[in-house]
């Protein structure tokens, strides 16, 4: 074997810090990748980056075409509550109202103090007696700190960065729990703009029963799981819900099926929802290659089952607290790296024809169930989105699930196999065309999209169809030729909304 082959079989490396999540770490061991070592290897010579900080823009411009980093610059401002709310609110002033009615009408403090007080008084004139709720959190923190819950003004107090927000006092309860969904998007990409969603998610529970007249109970009104899980009743069988504070969201689905909702329609509204809130800023995001983002969309439905976006998180959390954690979770990062690393190898191996058997790609193009995504002008995404909204099976124990249409590349061999393969393949073009540079302390180097026209690469070329998924991925954005375009060479805004107007008006 020579050295270039030598290369190509080495194992992938990841680069972590303190606080990258264990659970990434123990997948990508688990999938062959080998842990960055500072002190013996070259500073460039890692695969994949992921922590929990955003990175220098020193980093995101010195990225060499190997590398990836899991975060993409500027999503803080989705991220940030104050900085959603005001994205949102210059979405409504542009596109209406109507469309942008899916989050709860939202005061930035201290900015809009005197229009939230004058609200206020407004809506206690038109109530009567009746309270009125209100809900005030900090803009930067998360797991439900310094948040207040109140109905008369005087208990409102804040200090620094908040919103201020209508609080849904007409939850969706479970048993007599209030619940809200864990949604995890991950963004390849915002220039072209490529967004998937994950078909499996958390639900999480409160752990006390719904009770408007204490809004000081946290356990009763708050879902965070970092908050419920330290409360007394954590433990207990609670009514449906049962143990601790989460399900799947496959079976909170399912739940609903059995009450007869149409859980179809639910999931294309949060797509939906999904798509209109990554527009909102995707304009204003810098242009920056090979990084993704995992965001952690918070969504609460109501009992009118209509869902509302109450956050986007950062780095979702992917701490392992109990059994549902850790199948969704682990199953989350192994799909994350399918998505990010091989889908290149897969979009170019479908190019070529050679599907490998394992990556065989089901057509559900037959299926009559989707609305979401029927553009008759585009066969390529014609069985996209009815992935998202069809696909179910029995999954362990007769709980519907999320089906792989896809089997896991979880194991090393595959992933090495496939790599190498290609790998391979560049490596010979790069023989013919030039002299090969050594290569010893940079593996990935010959996968390089930019420097090797070869058949392969392991990002899909710019102008490329994206993976229409990956395991539990789907793309739901672009969904159809015309929002591809526009997508492209610039984002069209104004066209993808009219193309997304077009679909929930069917
Ligand atoms: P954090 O970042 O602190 O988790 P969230 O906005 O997610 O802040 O709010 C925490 C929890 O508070 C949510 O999971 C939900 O249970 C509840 N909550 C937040 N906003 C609202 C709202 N507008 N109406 C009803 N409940 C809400």
């Amino acid at each position: 074997m020579n050295e270039a082959q030598e290369d190509v079989l080495k194992p992938l490396v990841f680069r972590v810090d303190e606080s990258t999540p264990r659970v990434v770490q123990s997948v990508l061991l688990e999938r062959g990748w080998d842990k960055f070592d500072e002190q013996h290897q070259d500073v460039e010579d890692w695969n994949l980056y992921w922590r929990s900080s955003s990175f220098r823009m020193a980093e995101y411009v010195n990225i060499k075409p190997w590398q990836r980093l899991n975060h993409h610059p500027g999503t803080t401002n989705l991220t940030r509550k104050d900085c959603l709310a005001k994205h949102l609110a210059h979405m409504r002033r542009l596109y209406g109202e109507s469309l942008y009615e899916f989050t709860p009408l939202t005061f930035v403090m201290p900015k809009d103090y005197t229009k939230f007080v004058a609200k206020y008084f407004k809506e206690k004139q038109d109530l009567g007696t009746k309270p009125s709720y209100w809900i005030c959190k900090p803009a930067e923190l998360s797991g439900g700190r310094g948040i207040i819950i109140f109905s008369d003004i005087r208990d409102l107090m804040f200090k620094g960065s908040y919103v201020v927000q209508k609080y849904i006092c007409n939850p969706l309860l479970v048993g007599r729990y209030k619940c809200d969904l864990r949604i995890y998007v991950c963004v390849t990409g915002f220039k072209p703009l490529t967004i998937y969603m994950y078909q499996e998610g958390l639900v999480r529970f409160a752990t006390e029963k719904f009770d408007l007249s204490n809004l000081e109970d946290y356990y009763s009104h708050l879902t965070n799981s970092s908050i419920n899980k330290l409360g007394v009743s954590y433990q207990k069988i609670k009514e449906v819900v049962g143990h601790g504070c989460k399900w799947t969201l496959s079976r909170f689905f399912s739940y609903l099926r059995n009450w007869d909702v149409d859980d179809l329609l639910l999931r294309q509204k949060i797509n939906h929802m999904v798509i209109l809130t990554v527009l909102a800023m995707a304009p204003s995001v810098p242009v920056a290659n090979n990084c993704f983002e995992l965001f952690g969309f918070d969504i609460l439905i109501d009992d009118n089952l209509k869902p509302w976006l109450l956050e986007v998180n950062y780095n979702p959390a992917l701490t392992l607290d109990c059994s549902t954690d850790v199948s969704v979770k682990r199953s989350l990062v192994h799909d994350i790296i399918e998505l990010v690393y091989l889908n290149g190898l897969r979009s170019e191996e479908k190019k070529s024809g050679r599907m490998s058997p394992g990556n065989s790609v089901v057509s559900l193009a037959s299926s009559n169930q989707s609305e979401l995504c029927t553009a008759p002008d585009s066969p390529s995404y014609a069985s996209l989105i009815q992935f998202t909204t069809t696909t179910r099976t029995a999954g362990s124990k007769g709980n519907p699930s999320v089906q792989h249409l896809c089997p896991k590349h979880t194991r090393t061999s595959q992933l090495r196999e496939m790599i190498s393969r290609q790998s391979r393949l560049l490596a010979k073009e790069a023989a013919k065309s030039k002299p090969r540079h050594k290569a010893r302390h940079s593996p990935r180097k010959m996968l390089s999209p930019h420097k090797a026209k070869g058949p392969a690469g392991i990002l899909p070329e710019a102008g490329s169809t994206p993976n229409d998924h990956a395991g539990n991925f789907v793309l739901i954005f672009p969904f159809n030729k015309a929002t591809f375009g526009a997508s492209r060479n610039g984002l069209n805004v104004k066209r993808i909304i009219q193309e997304l107007q077009k679909l929930m008006n069917k």
